[in-house]
């Protein structure tokens, strides 16, 4: 991977990396005091980078890009119109955080890589982002050009925050953010996550007991509503382990996670997920032995498997709004900017009981 001197990327690596072990020792010693605020992997600690800082005073909304994958094949103008809708409206739906579930491109190639960075990059300086990686996004050994894209030798890449897991990375992630008057956690993780992975994300959820949580990552929920289960398998296709990405180091599927991460860390009330079709929404809810529920949702709007997928034009540009407020619920509305057209239906607006 070329493109960034490795003298720069290693002296950033070495702030990232104290930055962050700061904040899991205390993770209010890198968080912001004002509303909107977003401290993170990377924190306020890095003076300047400052998106968070820039953007609406009272941040309650923050916007899902599900699968761009084919906008980034063939449809550059319908991603582009997705990141400046965002722009354009932060102000007035007080747009906080945009997250992305994965299979950011087609391929892992620089022609596409080309388009998505082109597009996101447009929200630099705006609102901050967090990238998950899908499988479509990386290549053996789970090697993608992301980070050629994404990190700056200044640090200053918007507020997309560098992994304190692995600071070459930025796909597992994590940052606090206001919303409606209150912290958030998120933490975005990489399709089928590593053994290693799933255990700094458990330090992570631990280390903020107190914040109320959500986790996204490519690959969790099915589209009948379950969870990703290889207990079940054939009968879920897409599996992660069909894709057999450095299994030496552990694939972890929805039921792993539910296991291992959302059913012990109670604060996490609420997953995000994509890479299914052709049926790509659904949502249930999880409830744990002590009775608390978390919300599962799957969004995934591309409806085929290869690009150009016209009919769809590789998912119409649809996207969500996650609009908290403070009494601890969430109203999922789906909208495409491409289209000007909202997706009214139950799986596609409704209201969530936290
Ligand atoms: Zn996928």
């Amino acid at each position: 991977m070329g493109g960034i001197a490795p003298a720069l990327r290693g002296g950033a690596m070495s702030f990232r990396l104290a930055c962050a072990l700061a904040l899991l020792a205390a993770m209010s010693a890198c968080a912001g005091d004002d509303e909107g605020d977003v401290a993170g992997a990377a924190g306020s600690g890095r003076a300047g980078s400052g998106a968070a800082g820039n953007g609406p005073a009272d941040t309650f909304t923050v916007a899902v890009l599900p699968d761009t994958q084919f906008y980034a094949c063939e449809y550059a103008e319908i991603f582009e119109r997705q990141t400046q809708w965002i722009v354009d409206q932060r102000d007035a739906r007080g747009i906080g955080l945009v997250v992305h579930t994965g299979d950011i491109v087609d391929a892992n190639v620089r022609a596409q890589w080309d388009v998505a960075a082109s597009s996101l990059h447009l929200l630099d300086n705006a609102v901050p982002y967090m990238l998950a990686t899908g499988n479509h996004d990386v290549s053996d050994g789970r090697e993608s050009l992301i980070d050629d894209y994404f990190v700056r030798p200044d640090g200053a890449a918007g507020a997309l925050a560098p992994s304190p897991y692995d600071p070459d990375r930025f796909d597992n992630t994590f940052v606090t953010v206001r919303l409606a008057g209150q912290p958030w956690l998120f933490i975005g993780l990489e399709f089928g996550p590593r053994d290693a992975v799933v255990d700094w994300a458990g330090e992570v959820l631990a280390a903020n007991a107190d914040v109320p949580a959500v986790l996204f990552t490519h690959a969790y929920l099915y589209s009948d509503g379950s969870r990703y289960d290889r207990a079940v398998q054939p009968l879920q296709p897409y599996h992660p382990d069909a894709y057999a990405i450095t299994p030496e180091l552990g694939i972890n599927d929805g039921e792993d996670l539910w296991r291992k991460l959302i059913e012990p860390h109670e604060n996490v009330r609420l997953v995000l997920s994509g890479h299914v079709i052709p049926d790509g929404t659904a949502r249930s809810v999880a409830t744990r032995a002590s009775g608390s529920r978390v919300h599962q949702l799957l969004a995934n709007y591309q409806q085929c498997a290869q690009c150009p997928c016209t009919e769809s034009e590789g998912g119409g540009g649809y996207l969500r709004l996650l609009e908290f407020d403070a009494a601890e619920r969430i109203a999922v509305t789906t909208y495409s900017p491409h289209r000007n057209a909202a997706l009214a239906d139950d799986e596609n607006t409704f209201t969530l009981d936290l």
